[in-house]
């Protein structure tokens, strides 16, 4: 064995890799190094493998969560939908869109529920406006889950959004969720959730009559103390790689604080 004339540590090491599996060139100078290096790229790869299976195995268990095909609802004035079939199933549907390696949020975070409303410009009491985000319908007050991982940065009641939730993902990413009957106790400003996780239920709160429905929005940009999640920027929940190419007149800036981005929009791009 060569443990007899290599130094303590590399015996170390070799005892608890197995160290008949490994061989060393005998034409490499310094032996100890060459094994130092080879254990290290095995693990390396031991870890890389690990990842991978990790986020495999994450994609799994949100496939078993959030919606993973989106119908357009029977019922209501359409607006702003995404193209879809004679089963009034959305074509090209993605459930999941890749914000960077370390985030994937949901295009639709319930497990039931129909569109009714898109992303884009509508008219609301003649007044043509942009609608920021996606609603999702249900009869019944189904579960809204958190559409990727991060932290509650508001929990509260607006005039408009009724009860609602904005998740800071990090990266420069936020999910809104509004109209909510019921937020779980504990969802308050700073608490962490996991992709997944039920934030509220589906709700019609709001100072106006509204249809029990989700109004979810995926925003980007530095959240502004000034005007809160209002000055984020809205993405295309249909077509997040257009974020570029939004209208800029409806964006609130400050002029010390322009809009910016802190990542690259990469639709449901497969892991290589
Ligand atoms: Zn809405």
């Amino acid at each position: 064995m060569f443990s007899s004339f290599i130094p303590n540590i590399v015996a170390a090491i070799l005892s608890v890799s197995g160290a008949d599996t490994l061989s060393v060139d005998r034409n490499v100078v310094d032996p100890t190094i060459s094994l130092i290096e080879h254990i290290h790229s095995e693990h390396l790869i031991t870890k890389a493998i690990d990842k991978q299976e990790k986020a495999e195995a994450e994609e799994k268990r949100l496939a078993g969560i959030f919606l993973q095909e989106l119908k357009v609802c029977y019922h209501g004035a359409h607006q702003n939908i995404p193209a879809y079939d004679k089963l009034h199933t959305i074509k090209n549907f993605k459930p999941m869109i890749e914000i960077n390696e370390n985030l994937s949020l949901a295009t639709a975070p319930v497990a039931e529920g129909c569109l009714f409303s898109g992303f884009g410009m509508r008219t609301r009491n003649e007044r043509v406006r942009l609608h920021k985000g996606w609603d999702i319908a249900h009869y019944n007050p189904v579960d809204i889950y958190a559409a990727g991982a991060g932290k509650i940065k508001e929990s509260e009641y607006h005039y408009q959004y009724g009860k609602m939730i904005l998740i800071d993902h990090g990266y420069g990413v936020y999910t809104r969720y509004a109209h909510l009957d019921s937020i779980p106790e504990g969802l308050t400003e700073g608490a962490i959730v996991l992709a997944g996780q039920i934030i509220g239920t589906m709700g019609t709160t709001a100072d106006v009559p509204v249809g029990r429905h989700l109004h979810y929005e995926i925003l980007t940009g530095k959240y502004n103390e000034q005007w809160g999640s209002f000055g984020l920027r809205p993405v295309n929940i249909a077509s997040p790689e257009t974020i570029h190419s939004q209208p800029e007149n409806h964006l609130r800036k400050t002029k010390s604080e322009p809009v910016r981005f802190f990542f690259t929009v990469k639709p449901n791009k497969k892991r290589a």
